[in-house]
Formats: structure tokens, sequence, C-alpha cells
């Protein structure tokens, strides 16, 4: 049977466009369906405009340690309209590339929500399009608790247009989005507070990394509540926000932003006409290849829920165009070893098992832990410290883990990456030789065995 198309893109996010453009490099016949924004979440409401407002409230550390290096500076001001109007530009900028690559590379764009009418049929915008195989690769969306009051909250959806940036802000979480957003809003000059249900952030990160960056996030005078969590939000006469807590508490605030996790999104996507089917936790069932449950569908990227970051969307879209169109050149992919950052103030920059996870799996460990004042701060007052540690295989040498919280830690662990994929021992690490004066150097400078 002939099809209108090769392959048929639900979503041109990270993963979809990725998909779509090099299948159409492939030779195939593509079509992709945006309801939304070009680019998908990253580009539009995730890790770009995320990493513009972090630098933006970086420069409040630069000019709090300039005086160190004898910069006499005027009394500083903020905007936040300049920095969200200049975010927006290239916004609209990264869009128009997004939209060059996919219409150069031959895939055909379809503007509108695309829902699935049959194994092989997309409908958008009431015309019906037939296809050999569909990708669904629609991301994710916030997920809020359901709580009286819920209404009155944002999510990261709406803190990157937010008109002002609020005076107070409660902040709702103890995950990636969370954490970051918590240091743009304080390093920009809210008075911020971070609620979160257990009794320390960020679960699933090492053990030292999660108390170092409490440690330093509380030396910047953030305000964080461990054990804490919220019942409602009523909003009061003035405007302000008042959060009652699940233990009586009372907090009054201008803001409620909520970063307790993402849901697939699957609105009106047409599920129930095919047999794809849901894994236990909600999210598209798919196989080690990203097949579905009805064979002509396949998905990638957050609608999976594996690693919800980018570069694994991407990777899991050009393994989909290879497999389908390219096969000689499939290669599965590994999720062993996924560096990740996230973008606090300080940072985290982490790649491979974690001391616990070590621990857990078995393994004998010698764990290197280094903490120090970094070299630019020495000429500052600020008692900011870095933590690098090196989680190692004792019987094997063999570096299991890195993790580090400090300045450049993303751009740090990105090299550190190659070296685990490599299998890398720890006496690889100290005879290669350190980049001086750096922090990074740390990295094949530790020898004495912390644990
Ligand atoms: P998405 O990029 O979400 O794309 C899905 C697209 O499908 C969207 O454009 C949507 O409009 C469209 N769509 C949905 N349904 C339909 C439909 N029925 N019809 C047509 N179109 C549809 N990851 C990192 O690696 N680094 C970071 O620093 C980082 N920061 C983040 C910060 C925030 C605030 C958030 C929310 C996420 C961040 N992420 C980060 C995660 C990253 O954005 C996602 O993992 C990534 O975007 C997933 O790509 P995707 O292709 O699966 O989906
Ligand atoms: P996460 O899953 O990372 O964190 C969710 C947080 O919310 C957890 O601390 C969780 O607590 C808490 N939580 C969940 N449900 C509730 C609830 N009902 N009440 C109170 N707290 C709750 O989600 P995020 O929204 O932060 O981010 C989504 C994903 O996007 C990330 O996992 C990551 O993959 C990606 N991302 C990546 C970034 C990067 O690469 N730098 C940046 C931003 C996002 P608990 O731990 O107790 O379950």
């Amino acid at each position: 049977m002939a099809y209108d198309f090769d392959l048929f893109v639900i979503g041109a996010g990270s993963g979809g466009v990725r998909a779509a453009r090099f299948a159409a490099g492939f030779g195939a016949k593509v079509a992709v369906a945006e309801s939304r924004y070009l680019g998908g979440t990253c580009v539009n409401v995730g890790c770009v405009p995320k990493k513009l407002l972090v630098y933006g409230a970086h420069v409040a550390d630069e000019l709090e340690q300039a005086a160190g290096f004898g910069w006499t500076l005027e009394e500083g001001h903020f905007d936040w309209g300049t920095l969200i109007a200049n975010k927006n530009r290239e916004i609209e900028r990264l869009n128009g590339i997004y939209r060059n690559l996919l219409v150069n590379s031959g895939v055909t764009l379809l503007q509108g929500h695309a829902r699935m009418t049959g194994a092989h049929e997309v409908e958008v915008e009431g015309q019906r399009y037939s296809a050999e195989h569909i990708l669904i690769a629609t991301g994710g969306w916030p997920q809020v608790p359901d709580i009286p009051g819920k209404e009155l909250a944002i999510t990261s959806n709406e803190a990157f247009y937010l008109k002002d940036l609020p005076r107070r802000v409660l902040v709702v979480g103890g995950g990636y989005i969370a954490v970051e957003f918590a240091g743009i809003f304080q390093g920009l000059g809210a008075d911020t507070t971070l609620l979160y249900r257990g009794d320390l952030f960020l679960r699933g990160f090492d053990g030292s990394v999660r108390t170092h960056l409490k440690e330093e996030l509380e030396k910047r005078g953030l305000n964080l509540q461990f054990n804490a969590d919220i019942q409602r939000i009523d909003k009061l006469e003035d405007g302000s926000l008042k959060a009652t807590l699940k233990d009586g508490r009372e907090l009054l605030t201008d803001c409620v932003f909520y970063a307790t996790g993402r849901r697939p999104m699957l609105d009106n996507l047409g599920l129930e006409n095919t047999g794809v089917e849901l894994d236990p936790r909600g999210y598209i069932r798919v196989d080690e290849q990203f097949q579905t449950t009805e064979p002509s569908v396949l998905a990638i990227g957050d609608v999976i829920g594996r690693v919800q970051l980018t570069p694994v969307a991407l990777a899991e879209g050009m393994a989909v165009a290879r497999r389908l169109f390219k096969p000689e050149q499939y290669r599965p992919v590994d999720y062993q070893n996924i560096p990740t950052a996230v973008f606090s103030q300080p940072p985290i920059g982490t790649v491979g098992l974690t001391e616990e996870q070590a621990l857990a799996a078995g393994h004998k460990v010698q764990i290197f832990e280094s903490r120090f004042r970094a070299m630019k701060l020495t000429l500052t007052d600020i008692q900011e410290k870095t933590l690098m540690k090196l989680v190692v295989d004792a019987e094997t040498d063999k570096v299991l883990g890195c993790h580090m919280v400090g300045p450049d830690a993303g751009e740090i662990i990105q090299g550190l990456g190659v070296a685990l994929k490599a299998g890398a021992t720890k006496q690889q690490f100290d005879e290669t030789i350190g980049v001086h004066p750096t922090a990074a150097e740390e990295f094949v400078t530790m020898r004495t065995v912390t644990r």
C-alpha cells in the first residue's frame, strides 16, 4: 500500500526534530506535526531559556566578587523585563533555525495538533495523512498535585513569561527544576524559600553532593525547608498568597512555583485508535528499539519516561531514524554513564554511579573526596566550597562515578563522561597530567582514599 509518508513524527521537540531530519536525510518521505512551538520544551520553556536565566542570576556573583579584584561598581540595578525580552528574542531566533533545519532537509512541516486515527493514520487540523511509521515524540508537561488553590500556583511554563520578578517566591519540589529555579529567583533578588517533602532534596544524586549543595545554598541565604509540603493555597485581599503547610504553618508569598515532576503529554493523541499501551507509570510502553505495542508506531523522549534529558531524546531520535531507514548504521542507545548537570548556584555535574548505587550494586568502593575554596574566591570574602568526588571500584580500579558541585561543573563533567565511557581506571586518572591552575585538575590529583 502506498502511504502519504514513510514517517509521520508527532512533536517537533528535541527527539522529534532529530528523528525527522535524519530520516529525511536517509531518503525517507517525512512529515512533522507541531501544535505549539518548534524546538519543543528544551528550546522554548526548558534547557535554553533556563540556562539564559541562570547566566542572568550568576551576574550577581560576579558583581559580589568584583571588589576583591579592585573594581568599584556603582549600585547595580536588575531589570527582569529586559532579561525576559532578550531571552524571548533569542528563542524566536532559535525557532526560525529549527524551521529552516526541517524545511531544508526536505521534511513537510504541519502546524497543528496531531491525533492518531488509526495505526497508520494521523489527523492534523481536519486533514488526514497516512504513514508507514508513526513516531510519538510529544514530550511532557508539568504536574501539580491536586490541592485546593493549585490554580494560584505557576510552573516552569509560566515562570519564563512572568511580567515581573516576584518579591517573594515559594518553590515546591526537590528535583532539577526546583533547585535550578530557586537559584534563579534568589540570584535575581527574590526572597526565595524552597519546600521539599523529604529529608533532603535531589533524591537519586550522590549523598555527598546533596549535602554539600544544601550547605552551600544555605550559606547563600536560600531558605531551605525540608519535610515540608503545602496543603492549600489562598489568595489574600492584598493580592499576596498564603500557603498553609501540612504541619499547620502558614507562609506568605507573592508566587508559588511548583516543580513536582512532569507527566507524559498524551492529551487527545488518539491512543485509543491504536494498540499503543502505557506502562504502569503511565508512560508509553516501548521495547528496546522504541517500538510500541502497535507495530507501526514508535515513541521516544520524555513521553517514554526513561531519562528525561534532551541529549537522550536526541540519541533516541537518531536510533529510530537509523533503525527504520539506515539499519546498517543502527546502534542501540547506551543509557549507562549519562553525564548530567543541575544548573543550580553553584552547579552540579555528575556521571556514573553514586556512592550509594555502587555499594548497592555490590562493588567494593574506594571514595576520593576533596573540598576546597576555588582560587577565584581567594581575593574575595566568599566562603563557598567546591566538592569533587570519585567513586572507584577497589577490585578493578575502574572509576565508577565522578561528582562535582562548583563553578563550571557541567562543563568539567562532560570530558569525564568520555573517560568513563572509555572505562578509565583511577590509575589512568592519576597518570593524566592536570591543567594548571584549574579546579578541574583536582579530578586527576586526588591521591588519598577518603573512605
Ligand atoms: P519535547 O521537547 O517536550 O517536545 C515535544 C513537542 O511535541 C512539543 O513541542 C509539543 O508542543 C509537541 N506536541 C505534543 N503533543 C502534540 C500533538 N498531539 N500534536 C502536535 N505536537 C504535539 N534537559 C537537559 O538535557 N538539560 C537541561 O538543562 C534541561 N533543562 C530543562 C528545564 C526545564 C524547565 C524543563 C521543563 C526541562 C528541561 N530539560 C533539560 C528536559 C528537556 O527539555 C526534555 O528532556 C526534552 O525537551 C525532551 O524532548 P522530547 O522530544 O521528548 O519532547
Ligand atoms: P523531578 O522528577 O526531577 O523532581 C520532582 C520533585 O518533586 C522531586 O523532588 C519529588 O520528590 C517532588 N514531588 C513529586 N511529587 C510531589 C508531590 N505530589 N508533592 C510534593 N513534591 C513532589 O522533576 P522536575 O519537575 O524537577 O524535572 C523534570 C525532569 O526534567 C527532570 O527529572 C530532568 O530529567 C529534566 N530536567 C533536566 C534538567 C537538567 O538537565 N539540568 C533541568 C530541568 C529538568 P521525591 O524525590 O520525594 O519524589
